[in-house]
C-alpha cells in the first residue's frame, strides 16, 4: 500500500479523496493555485505545495507542475478525483513514466472511452446496446442527411470529443439538419479542438441511467447498480438518486451483468460509470465515463461501500473487497448540487461566505468544502457542496432531504438551494416521474 499520495484536484472531491486516504493512513499531498491558499483540501491534507497561478491551465491542467509536487513531497500515486486531468490519457503515460500510480484506469481506456465513437464501437462489440446511430463519423452535411433519413427524425449530433454537455445539436427535422450540423461542428471545434461529429436517433422521453462498474485490472468486475441522472439542465445533471425509481430488481441485474462483464473483458481497472439513456424499457448506450463520478455517493450510501478506498486499493494492486454476491442494496439515496449560481439563469456567483451551517443528523452526509469566511473564488467550477441523503426508502428520503434543506444555511452568495425546495414540492419529483426533458420545461414556469 501507498505510504503517501498526492490530490490532484480541489474543492470537495480534494477532501473526499483525503478523507479515504487518512482512513486508510496514508499521507496526502494537496496542490493548489494562488487563488486556493486559503481553500479547506489545502488545510486539511498533510502538506500542500503551491503549483502555479489561478487559471487552471497553469496549475491544477499543469503536467510538470503536478510531477515535480510528487518528486518534491515522495508522493508514490496521484488521485485525479473528477474533472481537470481525469480522463486525461497523456497524462496518465507520462504519471507512470516517472514512475508512479495513477489512481485510475490505464491510459488506454481512458483513450479509448474519451472519443465517443471508438468508445461505442468497443461497447457494441462488447455486447451493450448502444443508441440506434452512424456508424462512426459524419464527415460532410450531405452524409448527415443521409444518416437522418437512414434513422428518422428527430436526430442528434455529437461531438466525438464530447463533455459537459458540449458539442450537442439537436434535429427535429429536415429543415433543421443543415445548421444542426454547422454549429455542432464549430462547437466541437472550439471547445475541443477537434470538429468531428456523429449521429444519433434523439430520443424523446428517455431518463438518464448509469451504471456504477469496477474492475481490478486483471479481468474481474463487478457493478453497483445504476444512478438516475435524468433531472438535467442544458445536459449537466441536477440530482441524482439510488436506485433508479423505476428500475426493476431483473433489469438491473441484466444490465448490470452486461456492463461489469464488458469491463472485465477489457480488463479495466477502478471505477467506471457506463451511461445509457433508457425508454420503453430498453437501455441504450451513449457514454462510459473512466473516473469517479460527482454523484457516486449515493452508490456508496445504498452500497455501504467506499469507492475512493476502492479505488486506492485497486490502484495499489490489491484485489477486489466485494464480490458481486456481497454487493446489496439498502434502501435509496438522493443528492443535490449546490452550486454558487442565481437562480433561475444560473449565472455564477463566486463571493464570501458570511454564514454556513451544514445540516446533519441520521441518513444526512455533506461533501463541501467551505466554510464560513471562504470565499469562492470566480475561477473553477461553481459546485460548493453536495447534500446526499439516505433512507429506508424514497419515501423517506424525499422527507429527509427536505429536512436537510431547510437546516441548511449559506448566506453571502447565492445558491441553487431555493430550487430544490421548490422542486421536492413538485408531485411528479414526489412520484419520481420525470425524464432528461421534465427539468427545462419546469424552469420554464418557474420564477
Ligand atoms: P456529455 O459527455 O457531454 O455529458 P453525453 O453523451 O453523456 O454527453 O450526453 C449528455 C446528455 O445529453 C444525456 O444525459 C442526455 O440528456 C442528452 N443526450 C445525449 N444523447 C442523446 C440522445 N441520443 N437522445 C436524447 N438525449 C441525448
Amino acid at each position: 500500500m501507498f505510504d503517501k499520495i498526492l490530490i490532484a484536484n480541489r474543492g470537495e472531491i480534494a477532501l473526499r479523496v483525503i478523507r479515504a486516504a487518512r482512513e486508510m493512513g496514508i499521507a496526502t499531498v494537496a496542490v493548489h493555485s494562488t487563488a486556493d491558499s486559503d481553500a479547506m483540501h489545502v488545510r486539511m491534507a498533510d502538506e500542500a505545495i503551491c503549483i502555479g497561478p489561478p487559471p487552471s491551465s497553469q496549475s491544477y491542467l499543469s503536467f510538470p507542475a503536478i510531477i515535480a509536487a510528487c518528486e518534491i513531497s515522495g508522493a508514490q500515486a496521484i488521485h485525479p478525483g473528477y474533472g481537470f486531468l481525469s480522463e486525461n490519457a497523456n497524462f496518465v503515460q507520462i504519471v507512470e513514466d516517472h514512475g508512479l500510480t495513477f489512481i485510475g484506469p490505464r491510459a488506454e481506456h481512458i483513450r479509448i472511452m474519451g472519443d465517443k465513437i471508438t468508445a461505442k464501437d468497443t461497447m457494441k462489440a462488447l455486447g451493450v446496446p448502444c443508441v440506434p446511430g452512424s456508424d462512426g463519423g459524419v464527415p460532410t452535411v450531405e452524409d448527415a442527411r443521409r444518416v437522418a433519413l437512414e434513422i428518422g427524425y428527430p436526430v442528434i449530433i455529437k461531438a466525438t470529443a464530447g463533455g459537459g454537455g458540449r458539442g450537442m445539436k439537436v434535429a427535429q427535422d429536415a429543415t433543421e439538419i443543415d445548421r444542426a450540423f454547422q454549429t455542432a461542428r464549430s462547437e466541437a471545434k472550439a471547445a475541443f479542438g477537434n470538429d468531428e461529429v456523429y449521429m444519433e436517433k434523439y430520443l424523446t422521453t428517455p431518463r438518464h441511467i448509469e451504471v456504477q462498474v469496477f474492475g481490478d485490472g486483471k479481468g474481474k468486475a463487478v457493478h453497483l447498480g445504476e444512478r438516475d441522472c435524468s433531472l438535467q439542465r442544458r445536459h449537466q445533471k441536477v440530482l441524482e438518486e439510488a436506485p433508479g425509481p423505476i428500475i426493476t430488481a431483473e433489469e438491473r441485474a441484466r444490465i448490470g451483468k452486461t456492463c461489469a462483464d464488458a469491463v472485465a473483458q477489457i480488463g479495466y481497472a477502478g471505477a467506471g460509470t457506463i451511461e445509457f439513456l433508457y425508454e420503453n424499457g430498453e437501455f441504450y448506450f451513449i457514454e462510459m465515463n473512466t473516473r469517479l463520478q460527482v454523484e457516486h455517493p449515493v452508490t456508496e450510501a445504498i452500497f455501504g461501500v467506499d469507492l475512493v478506498r476502492e479505488q486506492i486499493r485497486v490502484a495499489s494492486g490489491l484485489p477486489l473487497s466485494f464480490e458481486q454476491d456481497d454487493l446489496k442494496i439498502n434502501g435509496h439515496a438522493i443528492e443535490v448540487r449546490i452550486n454558487a449560481e442565481k437562480v433561475p439563469a444560473f449565472t455564477p456567483c463566486p463571493g464570501k461566505i458570511t454564514q454556513y451551517h451544514a445540516p446533519g443528523g441520521l441518513g444526512v452526509r455533506m461533501d463541501s468544502a467551505i466554510y464560513d469566511g471562504y470565499s469562492i473564488p470566480p475561477y473553477y467550477d461553481s459546485l460548493i457542496a453536495k447534500l446526499i441523503v439516505h433512507g429506508r426508502d424514497r419515501t423517506e428520503a424525499l422527507a429527509r432531504l427536505h429536512r436537510a434543506l431547510g437546516e441548511l444555511i449559506i448566506d453571502g452568495v447565492d445558491t441553487t438551494i431555493p430550487l430544490f425546495d421548490a422542486l421536492l414540492a413538485d408531485p411528479q419529483i414526489q412520484s419520481g416521474d420525470y425524464n432528461i426533458h421534465w427539468l427545462e420545461s419546469w424552469l420554464e414556469s418557474y420564477n
